[in-house]
């Protein structure tokens, strides 16, 4: 069986933020929200990292169990965890119950999103657009397709694992010659 995952060479990461602007292009995320954003610790110290944060698409979600009204379900086939907008009854429950803060509660929209305003929106691994057409893409997470420096790896996991484990290898190796 297929698993889609994220994972993060953070020390790739350049905060460049086509993640960011690309999601926001595929998926027509509106103003006042974001599916993925970059979080910068340390900045401007010794030791700063920028982090590409989305949901990570877990293979227990606490946000699933939080939900009052199952709005929130993770797929058999592939396990990526989807939102059903027609349930959302915007509580926020799944925003406080995520490790990463992933679900966002949209405010200030217009035009034809302004419908979906205090109802929650998180990544679908770009399986379902901002407004939801009805229908499922096939999952194709553009921010890790578009992400210059492969800090950021989306898809099987039995595919990307391999590829994470040796940038982190490569970057200890680079390290060890540094010191
Ligand atoms: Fe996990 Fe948060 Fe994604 Fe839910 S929204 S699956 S809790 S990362």
């Amino acid at each position: 069986m297929v698993t889609y995952k994220f994972l993060n060479v953070i020390e790739r990461c350049i905060n460049c933020g086509a993640c960011f602007c690309i999601c926001k292009d595929k998926n027509k995320v509106p103003h006042g929200t974001a599916r993925v954003q970059i979080v910068t610790i340390n900045e401007g110290r010794p030791g700063e990292k920028n982090i590409p944060v989305s949901c990570m698409h877990c293979t227990d979600p606490p946000c699933e169990a939080a939900c009052p009204v199952k709005a929130i379900w993770k797929r058999e086939e592939d396990g990526i965890v989807l939102m059903d907008k027609e349930k959302c009854i915007g509580c926020g429950y799944c925003g406080w119950a995520c490790p990463f803060g992933a679900p966002q509660y949209p405010h200030e929209l217009h035009g034809d999103a302004a419908e979906y305003e205090g109802i929650m929106d998180k990544c679908t691994l770009c399986v379902i657009p901002f407004i939801p057409t009805g229908t499922y893409e096939a999952p194709s997470p553009r921010c890790a397709l578009f992400c210059s420096t492969k800090a950021r790896l989306g898809g099987d996991i039995n595919e990307i694992l391999p590829q994470y484990r040796e940038s982190k290898a490569r970057n200890i190796a680079a390290w060890q010659e540094r010191v």
